[in-house]
């Protein structure tokens, strides 16, 4: 099925296709995303009017709807420009006027002749003791009433669209709505007791009291689940083409392991065992692996990378890690080459900035086997950069690639198996959305012998306090990072407020003492001034963001970060991870510009109450929305329309269950419910999911 189904052409129509839609309006609607009849389907209204018959206006409050009966009594025109029309009208009980500015004359004598009983609903208003209705929503007789609901769905707007239009449309387009095969577990439907798809649009567009528009009314339920289901389809799909991709069985002897694993001052932690258990299984198997390692800063990624590198080598093959930054590349290297090296093993790195000869010959050497382990940048990706037998790809710190990425650099590594690293613990729902097409393994407990970093919020009113706390922590022996605000997310502005900082760190500390980095440096330069830091001679290093991930220097026990409340939580969490790696009690400093938000300053509470990485994360998605969290753009995480991945999360979990539960059954989705599959990510416009489908 390679073209979208017949049955849902209505639905994928034009808009103008639709009752009171012509070309302008549906201009108009594009500025919601509102494209065809389809798209408002998923435009749920977000309040409601009660329009339940009142038998007067007496006695109502200002500002409520009232829907009354009247009998028209006389008009009263406008008697000036600028002046209003008035027409009285009578509910039995209070005769009361109907304003209108702007008037149509003819067309209010034709609408509300005098005489006439009329049904009118609108806003009352109280002015000088007298109610009124400035502009009715409805004028309507009083046969013709049915049409108007008790309770009127209340949709968003955009400019120079009305609720009456947006209302009139929509129901247009629920009535388009055909009655589709059931693409929903049967029991799931049963225990859940949601509606069938038709069933559910038709009441999420209908509610009949404001409990209806709550995102836990069967149909809203299950229309959001709807959407996490194509979403994890198209994920489960992905998955099994990924696995279809036969990898190569590696197994290794372990004596390389056993040797390194001998030579370390301590034990792997449970965690990184079950880690390193899961890869190696993973790398034995047929299929090719496809797993993410998810563990927060400090809880020890490198290892585990390293026993799964080893495997690869073990096995006779090679192994690659690409790092998102030549500082971080280095860092890798620095921590792998003594270990791989006492074990024989030869790790090479490769950055954008080898060049001519020398690259040419670690490129013959990789190509020859020489190079067991690859260490670098992307440019460990380039074309001519070929291996004898590739056998894992480990892909570090590299949580702002999206699906799609992944799946192109997994094209890449020339059939190897795949270990993605991410630093950023992300909540479960979001983490369901984002890798659900890998297979997880979660670092959740840290080395042992952590000591808790000391978090303080502190005004940047204070700059000198701090600074004179510093001299005194330096003297004492010990080295800090200051890092300096984002701004406007311009490399070049961060720079500019690094570079200030430093002049002025450095005319307090003296020549020699503080170090600079910013991601605008050349590379030798960044290599130099860190390494200057990691060995001590700088003991305060000015940074922009670009330490933000990764980098270890376990002397380093002060981190400042100036205007904190300008960075996310997560990435505050990541900054905050540099320090408190060594045995001396270390001290976050959170920077503030006065007066902060109340939101600003919550956010910098939670990081001051834990270090939990994920309850930081929990937190932030709870103030934040989704998209926020890891940046929509870059995170390959789809826009939900109806779905809500702070409160639905494990709605997310059971469209993931049940989504990879269906293509193990019915692989090819040519079943009954494969089929009714199939529409569904059509109707979702999966594009990309259907070109997965196996065909034949
Ligand atoms: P991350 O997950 O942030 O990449 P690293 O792999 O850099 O963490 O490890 C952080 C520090 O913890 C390193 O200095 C590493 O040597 C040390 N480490 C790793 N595993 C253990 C362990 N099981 N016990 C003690 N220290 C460990
Ligand atoms: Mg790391």
């Amino acid at each position: 099925m390679s073209t979208r189904p017949d049955i849902l052409f209505p639905l994928f129509a034009g808009l103008d296709s639709l009752d009171g839609i012509g070309p302008k309006t549906a201009a108009h609607f594009a500025n919601i995303h509102v494209e065809k009849p389809r798209d408002l389907l998923f435009l749920l209204p977000y309040s409601g009017t009660d329009r339940r018959m009142r038998d007067t206006v007496a006695g109502v409050p200002a500002g409520e709807v009232a829907t009354v009966t009247v009998t028209v009594k006389r008009h009263s025109p406008a008697r000036a420009r600028g002046r209003p029309y008035r027409v009285f009208v009578d509910d039995g009980q209070i005769e009361f006027p109907l304003v209108f500015f702007h008037a149509n004359d003819r067309y209010l004598t034709a609408q509300l002749p005098e005489g006439a009983r009329r049904v009118i609903s609108g806003k009352l208003e109280w002015f000088d003791g007298t109610p009124q209705i400035v502009h009715p929503d409805h004028i309507l007789e009083p046969d013709a009433v049915d049409g108007l609901p008790d309770y009127e769905p209340v949709y968003p707007l955009t400019a120079g669209v009305t609720q009456k239009v947006m209302a009139r449309a929509v129901r247009h387009a629920v009535r388009l709505a055909p009655d589709l095969a059931e693409w929903i577990d049967p029991s799931l439907m049963r225990r859940e007791g949601w509606p069938s798809w038709a069933d559910a649009l038709h009441q999420a567009h209908s509610p009949q009291a404001t409990g209806d528009l709550s995102p836990e009314t069967p149909a809203r339920q299950r229309l959001a689940y709807d959407e996490l289901f194509a979403h994890q389809l198209t994920l489960a799909l992905a998955r099994a083409d990924q696995r279809r991709a036969t990898g190569k069985p590696t197994v290794g002897d372990g004596t390389l392991r056993d040797k390194v694993l001998k030579s370390l001052p301590f034990a792997p932690t449970g965690a990184q065992t079950r880690a390193i258990g899961e890869i190696t299984a993973d790398l034995a198997a047929p299929y090719r692996m496809n797993r993410l390692l998810q563990g927060d800063v400090g809880s020890g990624k490198t290892l585990v990378a390293l026993m799964a590198l080893l495997t690869a080598v073990e096995a006779g093959g090679q192994g690659v890690m690409m790092a998102p930054t030549e500082i971080l590349a280095r860092q890798h290297l620095d921590s792998i080459l003594p270990l791989a090296e006492a074990a024989g093993v030869v790790v090479a790195v490769l950055t954008g900035r080898d060049k001519g000869k020398e690259r040419q010959s670690k490129l013959a050497a990789l190509a020859r086997g020489d190079i067991h382990i690859l260490i670098g940048t992307h440019a460990v990706f380039q074309k001519d950069v070929e291996f004898r037998d590739l056998r894992l790809a480990i892909i570090d710190e590299q949580h702002r690639f999206g699906v799609a990425q992944r799946m192109e650099l997994a094209a890449k590594g020339q059939g190897a198996h795949i270990l993605v690293m991410t630093a950023t613990p992300i909540p479960r729902s979001l983490s369901l959305a984002q890798y659900g097409d890998m297979d997880v393994s979660i670092l959740d407990q840290k080395p042992p012998g952590r000591t808790p970093v000391k978090t303080a919020l502190v005004s940047t009113a204070r700059m000198e306090e701090v600074v004179a706390h510093l001299r005194g922590a330096i003297d004492g022996g010990r080295q800090a990072y200051w890092v300096c605000p984002l701004v406007e997310e311009s490399e070049v502005m961060d720079m500019t407020a690094a570079q200030d900082r430093f002049v002025h760190l450095r005319a307090v500390f003296g020549e020699g003492v503080v170090g600079l980095v910013h991601g605008q440096m050349a590379d030798a330069e960044k290599d130099a001034a860190m390494a200057d830091f990691v060995a001590g001679r700088t003991k305060v290093l000015v940074a922009t963001t670009v330490i933000e991930v990764g980098v270890n220097v376990p002397n380093a026990s002060i981190m400042v970060i100036e205007r904190a409340e300008h960075f996310g939580l997560a990435q505050l969490h990541q900054l905050r991870g540099r320090v408190g790696r060594g045995d001396a009690a270390s001290t976050c400093l959170l920077m503030y510009q006065s007066p902060m938000s109340e939101t600003g300053r919550r956010r910098l509470e939670i990081l001051r109450e834990t270090e939990d990485g994920f309850r930081i994360s929990e937190e932030d998605l709870a103030m934040r929305g989704a998209g926020d969290v890891i940046g929509t753009a870059q995170s390959g995480l789809p826009r939900f329309r109806i779905a809500d991945l702070e409160r639905q999360a494990n709605l997310m979990a059971t469209a993931q269950t049940d989504a990879r539960a269906l293509l193990h059954t019915d692989p090819d989705l040519t079943g009954d419910r494969g089929r009714a599959a199939r529409v569904l990510l059509w109707l979702m416009e999966r594009d990309r999911a259907i070109k997965l489908i196996k065909v034949g």
